[in-house]
């Protein structure tokens, strides 16, 4: 693709360096480099308070774009698992409180310790949005199926994803090559699907910012 000269480099409105390396990743081979929002002397994020990931990632998009005057890329997402109705959904990087990622299984694993394999199951959903400084946006979704193990496997990845089995894969996120859990992640799905809105009919976002 030919992104504009300004959509070259994005500004990645996260602190969270799972992602991040993803999203470099997924970009470096479209040309695409990123600007971390740690490096950009933004003022503090708002609250994260969105009832969904729509409003979070617009959230935190928009105020990355409006003080950092380049393109910014916002993703939110979560777990959401079925015998949880859900949940954490929203509210999955404080799931059980503040807690680092190994604990944070540990508590998803004792919520569900009764739940049978056969209702095991789950998705992970994210929800990118691009912004610009003048106010346009764009929101794409990604979502991958999959089921919770009893007890963590893998050593790659970050968050969930040593007890999170993708169906597609037939082994975790933690167990998979970045490459593998690119193609077939919600992140994965939803940035392949905002790249062919920017090679289609979003050709011209950001044209402003030439
Ligand atoms: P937020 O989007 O910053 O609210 O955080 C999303 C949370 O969902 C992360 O902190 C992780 O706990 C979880 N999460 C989202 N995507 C992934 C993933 O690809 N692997 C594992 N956990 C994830």
């Amino acid at each position: 693709m030919t992104p504009t000269a300004a959509a070259r480099r994005w500004l990645l409105a996260s602190g969270n360096p799972g992602k991040a390396r993803e999203f470099e990743a997924g970009l470096r081979t479209h040309g695409i480099s990123l600007l971390l929002a740690s490096e950009a002397g933004l003022p503090p994020f708002p609250p994260e308070d969105g009832v969904s990931y729509e409003e979070n990632a617009l959230l935190k998009a928009g105020h990355a774009a409006l003080h950092g005057g380049i393109i910014a890329l916002a993703d939110d997402s979560g777990l959401e698992v079925d015998a949880l109705a859900g949940a954490p959904g929203v509210h999955s990087a404080r799931f059980g409180g503040v807690l680092g990622d190994g604990e944070r299984i540990a508590y998803l694993l004792q919520r569900i310790r009764h739940v049978p394999d056969s209702e095991r199951g789950a998705r992970f959903v994210a929800v990118l949005v691009l912004a610009t400084p003048d106010g346009d946006v764009h929101s794409v979704r990604g979502e991958c199926r999959g089921r919770i193990l009893h007890g963590p496997r893998g050593d790659g990845g970050h968050g969930y994803d040593p007890v999170f089995l993708a169906d597609d894969l037939g082994m975790t996120f933690a167990e998979a090559e970045p490459s593998a859990k690119q193609r077939v992640s919600h992140r994965g799905r939803a940035l392949a699907a905002l790249l062919a809105w920017l090679q289609g009919p979003g050709e011209g976002f950001g044209e402003a910012w030439r």
